[in-house]
């Protein structure tokens, strides 16, 4: 059993007054390449991270869903089943009870449920720890109707909690990379085809080691900029009569782009298009055990979301200049933007010096310090 493991027991017997009867839990995620392109059909390779919701729970027949969170120290919030519907709760509460909805609505019998959460993925970082929340959540409801659910239906579930519940309207990649990534790989995820794959990701077996550094700055996907990236793909989508962005090839790129009737429109699908490329070359470097060569590709995503998609902001560009100026191989921007965290690839040598750096350029300019934290492929969402 894990630390997380054994306080959140703990927690769900000195709030419920019985034992739990099971433990469940499900990782954040970093995405390696592939921002924003889960909602055009396109490719992404996240990876699940060693931090995880952790929750302990039981089934009831009170008819209620009565959770406690570590990370909300208080009174145990407690909502009835029957009023569950979209708009019925708000506040972190939403997205235990949206996936509570979310399971009931695919099928899954629940008369009642007490759980207890704690978890180690920090909240609003950009490593999805509304994710890892909703898939723990989801397992755990399944689980105790003694249903086993397939990690892409967990993930099905868990992102409609957070899109039609919580009111989130995000891609299927974070609940995707939660729930179904594998120890030791990243997660190759065709959102057109809804397929996986597993590719073997080991930096540490190349010398190498993946930094995340948290800006600090709070991003909001629930904000107006996510809509709006989203608006203009589909109205990209209309005016070049396809049916997704991910239909678009690259080698067609200029002539695509002649057709768009503005400059922000075409920068929107260059980036689209480039980033699925990425991705390819990415997949393709790691199945050829080429790892300290994707690091160009990194940077590459980055400049794009910066210039073309403006998901970035100034704390994010610095992070990245700065890593890369200290000697990381590639650096970007990870998760939704506008704040977050970033990922640098770096020589386990310099990944001290690395930290060091990006911490002392945000002093320079009287930021937030940053938190930078090592992170390794991880195991997806399961029942401990
Ligand atoms: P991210 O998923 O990038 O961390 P989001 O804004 O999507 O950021 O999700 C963060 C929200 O998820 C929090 O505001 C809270 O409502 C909920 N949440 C996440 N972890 C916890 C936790 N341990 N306890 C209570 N609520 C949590
Ligand atoms: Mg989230």
């Amino acid at each position: 059993m894990s630390p997380a493991d054994i306080d959140v027991r703990a927690l769900f017997r000195a709030s419920f007054d019985r034992e739990p009867d099971g433990v469940f839990s499900a990782p954040g995620r970093v995405n390696l390449i592939g921002e924003h392109t889960d909602y055009s059909g396109g490719l992404v390779l996240p990876f699940a991270i060693d931090a995880r919701a952790v929750i302990a729970a039981a089934g009831t027949d009170d008819g209620l869903v009565s959770m406690v969170s570590a990370q909300r120290p208080g009174a145990v919030v407690t909502v009835p089943l029957a009023g569950l519907a979209p708009g019925a709760v708000d506040g972190w509460a939403a997205y235990v009870a949206g996936s509570v909805w979310a399971a009931r609505e695919a099928g899954v019998a629940v008369s009642g449920l007490a759980l207890a959460l704690d978890s180690t993925v920090p909240s609003g970082a950009g490593l999805s720890s509304s994710a890892a929340l909703e898939c723990a959540v989801v397992l755990a409801v399944a689980g105790l109707a003694g249903q086993s659910l397939e990690p892409l239906e967990v993930a099905r579930i868990a992102q409609r909690a957070e899109n039609a519940f919580v009111g989130v309207p995000c891609g299927p990649m974070d609940q995707t990379a939660s729930a179904a990534s594998e120890a030791g790989s990243v997660l190759l995820f065709d959102t057109r085809a809804g397929t996986i794959d597993h590719i073997p990701f080991d930096p540490g077996a190349a010398g190498l080691s993946v930094l995340v550094v948290d800006t600090r700055v709070s991003h909001s996907l629930a904000d107006g900029e996510y809509g709006r990236r989203r608006a203009s793909c589909e109205r990209a989508v209309d005016i070049l009569g396809v049916e997704q962005l991910r239909d678009l090839r690259l080698d067609d790129l200029a002539g695509t782009l002649a057709a768009l009737p503005d400059d922000e429109l075409r920068r929107r699908v260059r980036h689209v298009v480039t980033e699925n490329a990425r991705v390819v070359q990415v997949v393709e470097l790691l199945r050829a055990s080429r790892i300290d060569e994707i690091g160009d590709l990194l940077t590459a995503s980055h400049v794009s979301l910066r210039d073309d998609y403006d998901v970035s902001c100034a704390e994010l560009d610095v992070a990245v200049e700065v890593a890369l100026a200290a000697g990381a191989l590639g650096a970007r921007m990870t998760g939704g933007g506008f704040g977050g965290s970033i990922i640098a690839l770096v020589p386990t040598a310099s990944a001290a010096g690395v930290g060091d750096a990006v911490i002392a350029a945000f002093a320079e300019r009287g930021w937030t310090a940053p938190v930078v934290r090592p992170v390794s492929p991880a195991a997806g969402a399961r029942r401990d």
